[in-house]
């Protein structure tokens, strides 16, 4: 049996970096899973068609040097504003951007909800794994109040983003939420993403038991999926009611669904107007 034949993702990925650097357990691998199947059953044979763009963090390292793609990873926070650039030079091109909390809702939190208002054509995966990872296991933007970490010791006293309520806001195209623990629900979401026109927001809840299961208490990786699987599911067309994300009530499923004038568009349509 060749490698090939062996798993479904391993011909978009580059062979010669494997194993990947990512801790045992970790929720990356599960991310990598349903973006490759997103992409396979769409019927791409391969990565051409598309650019990754990361930026800092555990989440970074899933496409670059993995993915046998053009991929930049760029600096902290500013993966969105890179990514923007690259569309606008070559609007053919699928841009995918792919980041963690910190990166996309902290640093680079200015570019996140800019993009989305602007809901310029490109896919934002954001890997929530509710806390810096890389950098020591601080608190991070979607880190849930009380929750200790290394720079909050006797808790968090802060309330977290709900990034998927916040982006619908904030005006993109199509916004989902699922978790590593749904690889289908995930892989439909990120096929719609890619195939809708506009700004797509599609949430990754992922496991991080390395800095946020053993400071939290939330445990191993089996006791962290087990925890994910039971995030109510929103109904269809149920409405999007404001509420700050806790443990236990984090919802999942689709917050945006429309199609709204995209970036490009817009900038073609008053150019024209301009020239008539
Ligand atoms: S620190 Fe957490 S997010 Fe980073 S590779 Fe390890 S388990 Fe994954």
């Amino acid at each position: 049996m060749s490698l090939h034949s062996k798993h479904f993702a391993l011909p978009y990925l580059r062979e010669e970096t494997l194993p990947s650097t990512f801790c045992s357990g970790c929720g990356a691998g599960e991310v990598t899973n349903a973006l490759i199947r997103a992409v396979k059953d769409l019927g791409h044979a391969d990565l051409s068609k598309f650019s990754f763009v990361s930026g800092i963090g555990c989440s970074s390292w899933i496409t670059s040097p993995y993915f046998r793609a053009d991929t930049l990873h760029t600096t902290h926070g500013r993966a969105i504003a890179f990514a923007t650039g690259l569309k606008l030079a070559n609007p053919d091109l699928k841009v995918i951007v792919i980041s963690g909390d910190g990166d996309l809702a902290a640093i680079g939190g200015n570019h996140l909800i800019h993009a989305a208002r602007r809901n310029i054509d490109m896919v934002v995966i954001c890997v929530n794994n509710y806390i810096y990872g890389m950098t020591g296991g601080q608190v991070g933007p979607t880190t849930f109040t009380g929750d200790r970490t290394s720079t909050s010791p006797y808790g968090n006293p802060e309330r977290p983003f709900d990034l998927a309520r916040l982006v619908a806001a904030a005006g993109a195209n199509y916004v989902a939420r699922w978790t590593t623990a749904h690889p289908v629900q995930a892989a439909r979401a990120i096929r719609t993403a890619i195939e809708k026109k506009g700004f797509s927001f599609v949430e990754m809840i992922s496991q991080c038991p390395t800095a946020y299961g053993r400071r939290t208490g939330t445990g191993s990786p089996e006791e962290m999926i087990a925890w994910f699987k039971k995030y109510p599911v929103r109904k269809k067309d149920e409405p999007v009611e404001q509420r700050i994300p806790t443990r236990d009530g984090l919802d999942l499923g689709v917050f945006a669904d429309r199609n709204e004038i995209e970036f490009i568009d817009s900038m073609r349509a008053i150019y024209r107007n301009l020239e008539a």
